[in-house]
């Protein structure tokens, strides 16, 4: 099977949470199929949730729908890189790829601050591709927080 990016669609739903005003970030899991079993972007505002964060709800979405607290073989996109939250949950759910775009000095958990998959502790540690349409994303998340100010 060839290669095919997701990173569009992730990018489409950090769009639709910018819209929602929420931090425009979004996320695609792909099954070992390649099929697209679960979408998402940050809806913390909108369900008073800390922890809806895009990959959070796509991973929910992704396991409900396959039945599994589990996602062996399965790839995780995401516009921007994992907080050490999501990152727990991306190496719980035994994501197989992680492929993200914009780098996030404040707030990442994978490249930066906690390194969560460089843990000791960390039990599954999903391949990693970080850069995917990085500017995309991070023209996104300027423009969103340029409005704000
Ligand atoms: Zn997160």
């Amino acid at each position: 099977m060839s290669f095919r990016s997701h990173m569009e669609q992730a990018l489409a739903e950090a769009r639709a949470a910018a819209a929602r005003g929420e931090v425009p970030v979004g996320a695609v899991v792909v099954a070992p199929d390649g099929r697209v079993a679960a979408a998402a972007g940050n809806r913390t505002r909108e369900l008073n949730d800390p922890t809806a964060h895009a990959e959070i709800l796509a991973l929910r979405a992704a396991c409900a729908a396959a039945g599994s607290e589990r996602l062996p073989g399965h790839d995780l996109y995401v516009t921007l890189e994992p907080c050490p939250m999501c990152a727990a949950a991306i190496s719980a759910a035994r994501i197989a790829r992680l492929y993200y775009g914009a780098t996030d000095p404040k707030s990442g958990g994978v490249a930066h601050g906690a390194r969560v998959f460089a843990h000791p502790q960390c039990h599954h540690v999903p391949e990693v591709y970080d850069g995917i349409a990085a500017r995309e994303a991070e023209t996104l998340l300027r423009g969103f927080f340029a409005e704000r100010r």
